[in-house]
């Protein structure tokens, strides 16, 4: 109710537990459940809820949109929980950086979303 939008990650969750380390959380806290009540909820109080697809909203630098994994540099891991650009020589907090890669792409989808409506 405090929010006029919230944006979440649509996990592909059955990539994701092939990674043990990830499986039980994600099993246990039913990534699926929790999307479908954010929906409900968001419709119930006329705000806006939309996913977006995971790709590379962890591996990128929201500053200079490096992805990491590309020319020669090696992906972040799950262990890397800050990480400075390899690029633009900017420091991130790995959840912080991914949550601005997903606000991000959400307003860009609601943006083609309300171009599709008015045309
Ligand atoms: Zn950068």
């Amino acid at each position: 109710n405090n929010h006029d939008l919230v944006v979440a990650e649509n996990l592909r969750s059955s990539n994701m537990l092939k990674n043990h380390a990830l499986a039980m959380s994600i099993s246990d806290v039913g990534w699926r459940t929790f999307l479908q009540k954010m929906e409900y909820k968001s419709a119930l109080y006329g705000r806006s809820f939309i996913t977006v697809s995971p790709k590379n909203t962890t591996q990128m630098c929201n500053d200079c949109k490096f992805a990491m994994g590309t020319k020669g540099t090696e992906k972040l891991t799950l262990k890397d929980r800050e990480w400075t650009c390899p690029n633009c020589g900017t420091f991130h907090i790995r959840d912080i950086n991914a949550s601005k890669n997903i606000l991000e792409k959400g307003l860009e989808k609601l943006a083609k979303e309300k171009e599709k409506s008015l045309a």
